[in-house]
């Protein structure tokens, strides 16, 4: 027939072009990189259809206060909701996550968290209360929390806690605060606090901003505290020691009594970083160390989720003398009355959190410790030491050990062999690790050890996972010896974004977008 246009080859005009948004159905754009929201937008589209509502519509321009309104609508994408929930999804995919796979970051336990604890706070009972409710509608929650605070209690080997810091580095503020607050009241100022250069970096940063200078205690040649240097350190002037148990080296302190009684006898107190209990769980406690103040970290050891800054939850639990201290008000059985209620300890320090902490983490963490039993927590502390212990013995003759101690949860490695014969560094390792199918171990941390890989298998692998990232380490030193480190220093070349400028990503951070981004998409001009 004649007149016939010829078949379409590309898309017709309104589909194309700035207006448009960029064609994409398939699961990622045919170029393999995922278009940014704008350029999905399309003018219109709406991801959402509320109801008619009965409120009167506003003329927003003649009301009070119209001089602070903009000129001109804020610039936001417009997409619809299936367009948008693909979006969300292809990204979400990309990340890795504890649920995906292995994640074995030393110094920051991040394990598996058994959904059970998910469904726990999920109950409407829990989910649906607030903090503000009268006591006698909230008995229950009131007693999930003493019962977490007695557990607390029991596993430390202290005498009471507090659960609202929010996390690991809040509750040793809060610590900080316990012991600044315990010697005013005996009359005296003290100035300096004690930590080890193994520590974790929140805690220098926690004794400056609860108003001490920090002071370094050195490593020995054992990787533990030197306790000659520690004898040298201590004086009339000294707050407390911070330590770290295992510390940042995946090690136990030996000497925890000696230091203990040379703390004690300058009337120093004693701070015990118990962010990774998961070492010590049923083992030994705190407490019975002759420890002062503990924190624990359950968005580490008890099951609440980690990461993206939270919700976590980092309780302190302290021995009899510091009770008095302790933040307010805390729930506690009145045995007279037979009911659970509000009270402030008499020379409380005040409040670290709103409310009662972050209260459906502490939800999780008492389903957690109910699911596991006495000797279900016994057990989480064998598996984190026998899957470090295993992955170290399996990587003895790859890596240097500059520190060679049977571990416990953890162990630092060093790369530093590896970059000298074939100029493969730790970070190296780590990005070829990512190829691996594996989220990379924690570098150069520690400081003190030269090209550290830090790495914390946990007790939620199984045998044939702590081995597989045993094989992929060694497979990578393997192929580094072979190729000369060519495939490690351009890794990882599996993943949508390869190897970053983490220097500028660290430096030029940008986290928003801008019309600057796409100026050719007229969904962000004016009209
Ligand atoms: C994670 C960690 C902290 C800090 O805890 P946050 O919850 O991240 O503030 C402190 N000390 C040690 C040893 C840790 O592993």
């Amino acid at each position: 027939m004649s007149g016939r246009t010829p078949p379409e080859t590309s898309a017709p005009e309104i589909l194309r072009g700035p207006s448009g948004g960029r064609a994409t159905s398939a699961p990622v754009a045919g170029d393999g990189t995922e278009p940014s929201i704008f350029e999905l937008s399309v003018a219109g589209r709406r991801a959402w259809s509320f109801g008619a509502t009965d409120v009167p519509e506003v003329d927003l321009t003649s009301a009070v206060g119209a001089e602070h309104l903009a000129d001109a609508p804020p610039m936001l994408p417009e997409v619809s909701e299936r367009d948008l929930v693909a979006h969300m999804t292809r990204l979400s995919s990309r990340n890795y996550s504890v649920d995906h796979g292995a994640y074995p970051l030393g110094s920051c336990t991040m394990k598996y968290n058994p959904k059970l604890c998910d469904t726990a706070t999920t109950l409407p009972g829990f989910a649906a209360a607030h903090p503000a409710q009268p006591t006698d509608q909230i008995q229950g929650w009131m007693e999930l929390l003493v019962g977490l605070e007695d557990f607390l209690c029991s596993v430390t080997g202290m005498h009471a806690a507090t659960l609202q810091p929010a996390a690991g580095a809040a509750g040793e503020l809060t610590g900080l605060l316990l012991m600044r607050a315990w010697h005013s009241a005996r009359g005296r100022q003290r100035s300096k606090v004690l930590i080890p250069d193994s520590a974790h970096g929140t805690n220098p940063a926690s004794v400056t901003l609860g108003g001490f200078d920090v002071v370094e205690v050195p490593s020995d040649a054992r990787g533990l505290v030197d306790l000659d240097a520690l004898r040298d350190l201590v004086d009339d002037d000294v707050a407390g020691l911070m330590l770290t148990n295992p510390n940042t080296l995946g090690l136990f302190e030996r000497d925890i009594r000696e230091i203990a009684a040379v703390l004690h006898d300058a009337g120093s107190l004693l701070y015990y970083d118990g962010a990774n209990l998961n070492a010590i769980l049923g083992v030994v406690r705190p407490g019975d160390m002759g420890f002062d103040i503990v924190h624990l970290n359950l968005h580490k050891t008890f099951a609440v989720p980690h990461g993206g800054g939270g919700p976590g939850a980092g309780p302190v639990a302290v021995s009899e003398r510091l009770a008095p201290f302790l933040p307010g008000p805390r729930p506690e059985f009145d045995a007279q009355s037979g009911r659970f209620e509000w009270a402030t300890p008499e020379c409380s320090i005040g409040r670290v959190h709103g409310w009662h902490g972050n209260a459906l983490a502490l939800a999780r963490s008492y389903a957690y410790i109910l699911a596991n039993g006495g000797d279900g927590l016994r057990r989480v502390a064998d598996a984190a030491v026998l899957n470090a212990r295993y992955l170290q013995e399996r990587l003895r003759d790859v890596f240097d050990f500059p520190y060679d101690e049977p571990c416990m949860h953890e162990f630092v490695a060093s790369a530093a062999s590896l970059k000298s014969d074939c100029d493969v560094r730790a970070m190296d390792v780590a990005k070829r690790f990512i190829d691996e199918g594996f989220h990379p171990p924690t570098m150069y941390f520690p400081l003190i050890v030269d090209e550290a890989l830090m790495v914390e298998p946990t007790e939620t692998e199984s045998p044939q996972t702590v081995e597989a990232m045993a094989v992929a380490f060694r497979r990578i030193v393997e192929e580094a010896n072979d190729d000369g480190g060519a495939a490690a220093r351009s890794a990882p070349r599996s993943t949508p974004v390869g190897r970053v400028d983490e220097v500028a990503a660290a430096k030029k951070l940008r986290l928003r977008w801008t019309p600057d981004d796409d100026p050719g998409n007229p969904t962000h001009s004016k009209e």
